[in-house]
């Protein structure tokens, strides 16, 4: 069985031996679920009062070290198993989900969220999970273990992003170079950069001509503030990277009525809000969704000098 499948039926056994696993998975099948349809494309709001653990993480340095961490194998429930994947990673269910199947990704190793060195890991994991698209949320951008490394993959067809890409509406310019397709969107809410090709070498090129100029922006991060999908379709990998310039929106850190909890993540960035809190799930609009999405996407004029830069 290859690891894609692996990776599906352990999440359908640890459901039958994990009672956290199996009362979160059942959960998920009744959650309330609302569209924003926005002019040509659709973004979902999930209530899912689960992921308040992970939408509330406190993530400065000293909330960090004062819990044990929850990626060392060490710490993982006793429950939990995993399946060894590139000699250097753990695939395990996150028992906390979003997606109807969805994976943690743990290095075995305690090393800070870093994807440079780590792409292409990532490419890597996405061709050989390929009923699942990869992401990873950079430290400042909704990772909640800032302090070990991790990927997450979810199930496909599950983000409207993907079938967004498919049709290319909002694709702005495209530039084929070596065999690789270097798209910007536009009006899409979000800031994207996506790169699609068959050569693992290229891409890797292509993604790092981006993160230095990101760097350049944001030189005092510990990385420049991104998040990334992955996935392998039909022999070739299509990444999609976001850019972005604020972790939380101002909303989160509202009091009353004018509070919204969101903390944008991967899978917001792929179409999919979650809002731990129902009051938000209710109350949450299209203008809303426009602000946060504003504020925490790296700011549009910035990121036409950059894509001038790479696209030469
Ligand atoms: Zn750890």
């Amino acid at each position: 069985m290859n690891i894609s499948n692996q990776a599906r039926q352990l999440i359908k056994e640890q459901q039958k031996e994990w009672v956290l696993a199996g009362k979160n998975y059942a959960g998920l099948k009744s959650v309330k679920v609302r569209t924003l349809a926005f002019d040509g494309f659709d973004m979902l709001v999930q209530f899912n009062p689960e992921r308040i653990r992970s939408s509330a993480a406190k993530v400065d340095a000293k909330s960090i070290e004062a819990r044990p961490c929850f990626l060392c194998q060490k710490n993982l429930p006793k429950e939990q198993r995993g399946i060894p994947v590139l000699h250097k990673y753990l695939i395990l269910v996150n028992p906390f989900p979003i997606f109807p199947e969805h994976l943690t990704i743990p290095h075995l190793q305690h090393i800070d969220q870093r994807i440079e060195n780590k792409f292409e890991d990532m490419l890597e994991m996405a061709r050989q999970l390929e009923d699942f698209t990869v992401f990873y949320n950079g430290p400042k951008c909704g990772a909640s273990a800032p302090d070990h490394f991790h990927f997450q993959a979810g199930i496909k067809r599950f983000m409207p992003i993907e079938r967004d890409y498919k049709r290319g509406s909002f694709f702005s310019e495209v530039k084929t170079k070596n065999g690789l397709d270097i798209i910007r969107w536009s009006d899409y809410l979000r800031t994207i950069l996506t790169i699609s090709g068959k050569d693992k070498n290229l891409i890797s090129a292509q993604f790092d001509l981006l993160f230095q100029e990101l760097k350049k922006l944001q030189p005092e991060e510990q990385e420049p503030m991104l998040n990334i999908l992955a996935s392998w379709e039909a022999g070739r990998w299509i990444i999609h990277i976001f850019p972005r310039q604020l972790h939380r929106p101002w909303q989160y850190f509202e009091e009353g009525k004018k509070q919204i909890l969101l903390s944008p993540a991967s899978v917001d960035m792929g179409g999919v809000l979650i809002t731990p809190r129902e009051e938000d799930f209710n109350k949450i609009s299209m203008k809303d969704a426009q602000d946060i999405f504003e504020q925490v996407c790296l700011d549009e004029n910035k990121f036409d000098e950059i894509i001038s830069k790479i696209m030469k």
